[in-house]
């Protein structure tokens, strides 16, 4: 018997302190909230509005490739579908007059 009461005193004293946790956790992340904020990407040719992608500017074409030399895709760099066109052509030019690389191999 005296078991019984020793035991539903501990819980009693524990459901406030887990009742007062529970109403901590939703306050510091609110169910469906993002949990980092993004940034939106935005086109480096029409930032620097730029009218038509040079391959004469292969420093600046450079920046659209990986280390590797493979051309960056739209989804990591976020240029328009224009401009990655117009940016996939130059770098392709850039190859064959060997201003660019086709590849370099793996350090
Ligand atoms: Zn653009």
């Amino acid at each position: 018997m005296s078991e019984e009461i020793v035991n539903t005193e501990a819980t009693a004293a524990a459901a406030p302190a887990a009742a007062a946790a529970k109403a901590e956790k939703p306050a510091a992340r609110p169910f469906g909230k993002k949990r980092f904020e993004s940034r939106r990407k935005v086109c480096k040719v029409c930032a620097e509005k730029i009218d038509n992608v040079d391959y004469k500017n292969f420093q600046f074409v450079k920046s659209f490739t990986m280390e590797s030399g493979k051309i960056l895709s739209r989804r990591i760099t976020g240029t328009c579908a224009k401009h990655q066109r117009q940016i996939t052509k130059a770098i392709k030019r850039d190859r064959n007059l060997a201003i660019l690389p086709y590849s370099l191999p793996k350090k």
